[in-house]
């Protein structure tokens, strides 16, 4: 294997000390403590475990979590009210309402209720246009994790061809937005791209957000590419239980990029790090302050 490891679980611990020091400043200085609320309704088992750890790490860097656990029936009116509280609440700098929903509420509607300048994830349709304008907003927390490892691996990444395969909402499109505000030459992949090995093999920087188990293979990919997979499949072993795979396929890939980062413990550690980044970006831009520099994007 030839690739260099970009350890995402060291280097998500690097940027929660960052926070965490950012935190202890603003708490020191302007008596300031960051506020994350997190609102799950239902009992979705992975969403509440992605609760739990968010909690967790919120508290680890010395901000304030509020959890807000609603029942799988709660009306839309019920949660719209809670958002409304939330935003006017000034002790509270982020809001996230984890996903999915429940299928009898509106995603679309429940997201662009929150304040857009406490919208950590930045999904809400005015962080969206922001983005996709080239000017300051709340960026989504994968996409901004995966470009700050390329920007630490890179250094400048201008100019570089870079492939996302993949065109979801939440890390193809905003990804792809963010490589091009980074000078990148961008092109966005999806199930219906002719010849995508031919397209990968043409990138720099190959990141790979499908959901499809160790779809991108090492033959695809440019020598001494950088690879950065987001996908999170769990597969059955040959020897009974299952393990995590991502969607480029490790070994062979591998052994043909200049970099990648694993599956665990690359893209995933960093998502919750950009979400505590993100909110102390918030609280800085609530309170009129400098925000912390290599945070957000
Ligand atoms: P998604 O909404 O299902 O989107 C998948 C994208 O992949 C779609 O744009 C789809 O194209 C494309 N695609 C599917 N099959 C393809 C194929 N054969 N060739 C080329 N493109 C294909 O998924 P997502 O939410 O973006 O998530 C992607 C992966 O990242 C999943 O494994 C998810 O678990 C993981 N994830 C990880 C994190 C993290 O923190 N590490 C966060 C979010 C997601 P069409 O649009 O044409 O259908």
């Amino acid at each position: 294997m030839s690739a260099k490891i970009i350890d995402g679980k060291a280097f998500a611990a690097t940027v929660r000390e960052k926070v965490g020091a950012h935190v202890a400043r603003l708490k020191e200085e302007h008596g300031i403590t960051p506020g994350l609320a997190v609102v799950l309704v239902g009992e979705d088992p992975a969403s509440q475990v992605y609760v739990r750890s968010k909690g967790k790490m919120t508290l680890e860097v010395g901000m304030a979590s509020f959890e807000h656990k609603l029942d799988v029936d709660t009306s839309e009116a019920d949660l719209l009210a809670l958002i409304a509280k939330l935003n006017a609440d000034p002790e509270i700098h982020g809001i996230l309402v984890q996903l999915p929903l429940p299928s009898h509420l509106d995603s679309d509607l429940v997201i662009n209720s929150i304040d857009p300048a406490k919208d950590v994830d930045g999904f809400h349709i005015s962080n969206v246009g922001l983005l996709g304008t080239g000017q300051k907003s709340m960026v989504p927390c994968t996409p901004l994790g995966c470009l700050m490892m390329l920007r630490d691996h890179h250094g400048s990444l201008s100019g570089m061809n870079a492939v996302v395969i993949g065109r979801s909402n939440i890390v193809g499109k905003p990804m792809a937005n963010l490589l091009l505000g980074d000078s990148c030459t961008v092109t966005i992949a999806h199930s219906r791209t002719k010849d995508l090995p031919g397209v990968v093999r043409q990138a720099d920087i190959v990141v790979a957000a499908v959901g499809r188990p160790e779809m991108v293979i090492g033959d695809w990919i440019k020598p001494g590419a950088t690879v950065i997979d987001v996908g999170i499949n769990r597969i059955d072993k040959p020897e009974g239980g299952t393990r995590l795979v991502g969607d480029a396929h490790y070994d062979s890939c591998a052994a043909v990029a200049g970099a990648i980062t694993p599956v665990p413990g690359g893209v995933g550690p960093m998502t919750i790090a950009c979400l505590l980044a993100n909110t102390i970006t918030a609280c800085c831009r609530a309170n009129g302050l400098a925000e912390p520099e290599g945070l957000t994007a």
